[in-house]
């Protein structure tokens, strides 16, 4: 905490606390900004990866700083799970209605330092940019949203429904925290999840083009595809048996194969607003798309754009092949693995069904890998929730359109979605497509960002909860 804060929030303090006021002025963003950069310094600091056994720490760091700034000690848990943890922090309301859940993730994909060009775990400013691994995944939102909380307190906030913050330990990994999070906390009104949604920036003029608030993501499945022959001597071929040339047959057969295209209330929003900021016959077929979903010439040329195919249907590709166990050998068995990302309300197996049917081939076995998909289906656009990020963000930016989107998942709100809590990602941060690197090397966040999502968090929840 440096000097200047120290000695605001000590004179915040005494006038809360000391003249049994209740309320204290409120404090600006300028004012908690430093506080909060401090956090975040600390938070990168700490390794968070799988297996390091930081997760827990850096609760804990959090929960200290949440009791600090007003929270009771009941009111805030650490919960175990395996080598991470989960952290529970609620803001009790005044008691309508259920629970506003806040989430986000306290882990990271892992850094090497000999990758990177500075050290991963070291917050730095440069270029205008934070850098650092989670500086834009995601301990920049962690840390704003525990700020906020702690900065409402102050304020003397009652928010009319309770605020859960609940933070995950491995949504890079495992997500065993984030289910137990939800087994626990899935009897809520809503989700806000800081972990998806935000703004883009236009990467050529500079210009702020859209929000996004993520209100749907695809299914994430893979399934194995196993073809078996009884192998021998290299020296004696029957090419029918081969089971290489047979699955090479069946992989053939998946990479000539579309799903059907499909559309909800979120992507045709989502393809309307694309489209008025896009040129040429891709931004054409989005709004063609968007008013006419049936429209196969508008469908096939969004199929033709790997950025978009998957926001109008089922993917499903190879990505990991295995084959045979000798040079000289016939194979005994081949199979790859094929990743799909199912649109929201198809069954899983009825994917599976489509895969096994495509190959055409009764001798393929094919398996859905663990940890069983988790089906979650879209979430209903709440205009409370669409109202009040609009506010927020046209607070910074005012002519920026604000409109649904759906992810390619899978972020911790799948488990919620699935639990039934309808879930929205909301981060708070405009940035350039591609541009923060988040999972890769030199992650950075552009450095705007951490008072941006000050403001932001601190309007969308007064408003949401009021
Ligand atoms: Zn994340």
């Amino acid at each position: 905490m440096t000097a200047p804060y120290a000695l605001f929030w000590a004179a915040t303090a005494a006038l809360t606390f000391c003249t049994g006021l209740g309320t204290a002025q409120a404090a600006t963003t300028a004012e908690v900004l430093p506080a909060t950069r401090d956090m975040l310094h600390h938070a990168i600091s700490l390794h968070t990866v799988e297996g390091a056994g930081q997760v827990p720490v850096l609760a804990k760091y959090l929960a200290d700083k949440l009791e600090a700034g007003g929270f009771a000690a009941a009111d805030v848990e650490i919960i175990p799970v395996g080598q991470t943890a989960a952290l529970v922090a609620r803001y009790r309301g005044t008691g309508a209605g259920k629970p506003i859940l806040l989430s986000g993730h306290m882990d990271v994909v892992a850094a090497e330092r000999k990758d990177w060009t500075r050290d991963p775990f070291t917050l730095v400013e440069e270029n205008g940019y934070l850098y650092g691994r989670g500086s834009a995944d995601m301990k920049t939102a962690v840390v704003v949203l525990v700020q906020t909380l702690i900065r409402l307190k102050h304020e003397g906030f009652k928010p009319s429904h309770d605020l859960i913050l609940l933070l995950s330990g491995d949504e890079e990994t495992t997500m065993a925290s984030t289910r137990e999070l939800a087994r626990r906390y899935h009897d809520a009104e809503f989700l806000l999840n800081a972990d998806a949604g935000g703004g883009t920036i236009d990467p050529t003029s500079g210009k702020p083009v859209l929000y996004q608030v993520q209100a749907a993501e695809k299914t994430y499945a893979d399934f194995q595809i196993t073809l078996t022959s009884a192998g021998g001597h290299s020296s004696e071929p029957d090419p029918d048996k081969n089971a290489i040339y047979r699955l090479s047959r069946a992989i053939d057969r998946i990479a000539g194969y579309q799903f059907p295209a499909l559309s909800n209330d979120i992507t045709r929003a989502s393809l309307r607003a694309l489209g008025a900021h896009t040129a040429g016959d891709l931004g054409a077929a989005m709004r063609q798309f968007a008013a006419h979903p049936d429209d196969a010439k508008a469908a096939a040329t969004l199929s033709a754009d790997p950025a978009y195919v998957g926001q109008i249907r089922t993917t499903c590709v190879a990505t990991m092949l295995n084959g045979g166990h000798a040079l000289n050998a016939l194979p005994q068995s081949a199979s790859v693995n094929i990743n799909c990302r199912i649109f929201p309300g198809t069954p899983v197996s009825e994917v599976r069904d489509t895969l096994v049917s495509v190959i055409n081939d009764p001798s393929a076995t094919v398996t859905t890998l663990p940890p069983p998909p988790v089906a979650s289906p879209a979430s209903p656009l709440r205009k409370d929730v669409m109202d009040a990020v609009g506010h927020a963000v046209h607070q910074r930016f005012p002519d920026v359109e604000v409109v649904p989107g759906m992810s390619a998942g899978a972020t911790d709100s799948m488990y919620f979605r699935n639990a039934g809590v309808p879930s929205y990602g909301v981060d708070a941060a405009f940035t350039k497509p591609d541009d923060t690197f988040a999972h890769g090397l030199n992650e950075k966040l552009p450095a705007s960002e951490l008072a941006a999502s000050l403001d932001f968090w601190h309007t969308l929840l007064t408003r949401l909860a009021k």
